[in-house]
């Protein structure tokens, strides 16, 4: 495994594996890697002759009273873990060379990125969105992937490929749980065990949320009950509790087909967000 550091330089080398007719898969994330990672890495792996992992804690995306500082960043692990998984390029980019000092030309990916957890992060998906047009500017990847697990992410992600004509297909990736149900997150190392044991309610309630919506409950006496759940959780506080639809996010209604039920909620102040599909 190589380890680049200069967008020069991986774009030179994705550039050299086009002309040899190479596909490339790319995984972008912001490290502390974990088996939900993982699970995007091995995908990749198995799909494409090449994969680039970037490893990148993009400051862009945070706003100003987040954990950008205090983000977990174990680089060593990392790498270990990406040579362990068989990726072939780790790039490992810093901010001084992502962020010219005048840098002032931002991705918006517009309707999609102010509702959710846009309403309570408004920078958010903006940086999201800038860094990964840079990433796939450098990486070139046939096929990227992304988690389910930031399905707002996973979603406006595909609608700039689209509009910004990328040559890349996205590719979902199905939530990787902890055995209690915890859907991994490099934040979850955050909590406390206390407020671990808590946060393992959320997926238990988004799972009833599922079956009663199924069984034929109206989604908005689901989404009703959902919330009235979640705040019965110790130390919470609910971000946001929705129903939208899973193609384009707008708010679920009678006639959705495919509806996606999202939660952010704050076990002891640390956010978290999770989803299921319905
Ligand atoms: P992050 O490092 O948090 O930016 O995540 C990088 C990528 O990994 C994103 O596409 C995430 O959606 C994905 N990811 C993070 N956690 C999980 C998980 N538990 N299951 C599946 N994918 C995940």
């Amino acid at each position: 495994m190589k380890i680049i550091k200069n967008p020069l330089q991986i774009q030179k080398i994705s550039m050299e594996l086009i002309r040899k007719n190479k596909s490339i898969g790319f995984v972008p994330t912001m490290g502390a890697l974990h088996s939900g990672h993982v699970s995007l890495i091995k995908k990749s792996v198995s799909q494409n002759d090449i994969t680039v992992v970037s490893v990148y804690v993009n400051p862009i995306q945070f706003g100003p009273n987040e954990d950008y500082k205090r983000y977990p960043r174990p680089v060593n692990d990392d790498i270990e873990i990406c040579k362990k998984n068989g990726v072939d390029y780790l790039f490992l980019p810093s901010n001084e060379t992502l962020y010219d000092k005048d840098f002032s030309t931002y991705v918006t990916v517009d309707k999609l990125s102010g509702i959710m957890c846009g309403v309570t992060r408004p920078v958010h998906f903006r940086g999201v969105a800038t860094v990964v047009s840079k990433l796939f500017n450098m990486v070139m990847p046939d096929r990227a992937y992304f988690g389910l697990k930031d399905y707002q992410q996973y979603v406006i992600i595909k609608r700039m490929v689209k509009d910004l004509n990328f040559r890349t297909k996205v590719i979902g990736c199905p939530i990787i749980r902890e055995k209690s149900g915890l859907a991994m997150s490099s934040r979850n190392t955050y909590l406390s065990p206390e407020a671990k044991e808590q946060a393992v309610n959320i997926h238990k309630i988004l799972v009833n949320a599922k079956k009663s919506f199924n069984s034929g409950k109206n989604i908005d006496a689901v989404i009703k009950e959902t919330a009235k759940l979640l705040s019965a959780i110790e130390n919470s506080e609910i971000d946001y509790i929705e129903a939208r639809d899973s193609n384009t996010l707008q708010p679920a209604v009678k006639t959705t087909k495919n509806v996606v039920i999202a939660a952010a909620v704050k076990i002891s102040n640390i956010r978290l967000i999770d989803n299921i599909l319905c």
